[in-house]
């Protein structure tokens, strides 16, 4: 399978190589062309005004828009999450709107608040090892919006058809099956 990870900033390489323990074949996107032959693209976490501002500058916002529109997958994970968002909390950054939810930057507290915590996702069998570094929450999704899991009331996994969202970073662990959910699940969908 042929999946992108965005690197215009961030921690791409780690779901780089979490995807190539899968058997993709991964391509690094930076520029619209680097989209051609994909069927899904994942976000990194790193920081969402950064890449937002670089995703304007080389043209990938329409193109991310445009690749969703034809059918393609998107899964953003903490910073990446934020930039699939249409409503972000007290900000105006630039997003991707393609996810209808409400987000909050930075809701679980400053870097020295980063937490791990084992979790129930759903579509997973056994709790998921999740690390929460700066991490959004999701405060509220639009219609038809499925949450996948929740912390402490407040939600850090949600999805709609081909587009999914998480707080947490999902690549730090050796634990892949988030990655295969996306793969299997969403893109497969
Ligand atoms: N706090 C960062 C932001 O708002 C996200 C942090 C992360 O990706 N780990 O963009």
């Amino acid at each position: 399978m042929n999946v992108g990870v965005l690197a215009l900033q961030g921690d791409f390489r780690e779901h780089k190589l979490m995807l190539e323990r899968l058997g993709c074949s991964v391509q690094e996107v930076r520029l619209p062309k680097h989209l051609e032959g994909l069927s899904g693209v994942i976000f990194p976490g790193g920081e969402s005004t950064t890449i937002g501002k670089l995703m304007v500058a080389y043209q990938m916002d329409a193109a991310l828009k445009k690749f969703a529109a034809s059918g393609g997958a998107i899964w953003g994970t903490c910073a990446g999450a934020i930039l699939l968002a249409t409503d972000i909390v007290d900000s105006n950054q630039p997003r991707l709107g393609l996810l209808e939810m409400r987000i909050r930057r930075n809701a679980f507290g400053r870097q020295v608040d980063s937490f791990e915590v084992p979790l129930e996702v759903a579509g997973l069998v056994a709790p998921f090892h999740t690390v929460f570094i700066r991490a959004p929450v999701i405060e509220s999704v639009g219609e038809g919006v499925e949450v996948l899991s929740s912390f402490e009331g407040r939600i850090v996994v949600a999805r709609k058809d081909r587009i999914m969202a998480s707080s947490f970073h999902p690549e730090l662990t050796n634990d892949s099956r988030l990655h295969q959910l996306f793969l299997e699940k969403v893109i497969g969908s």
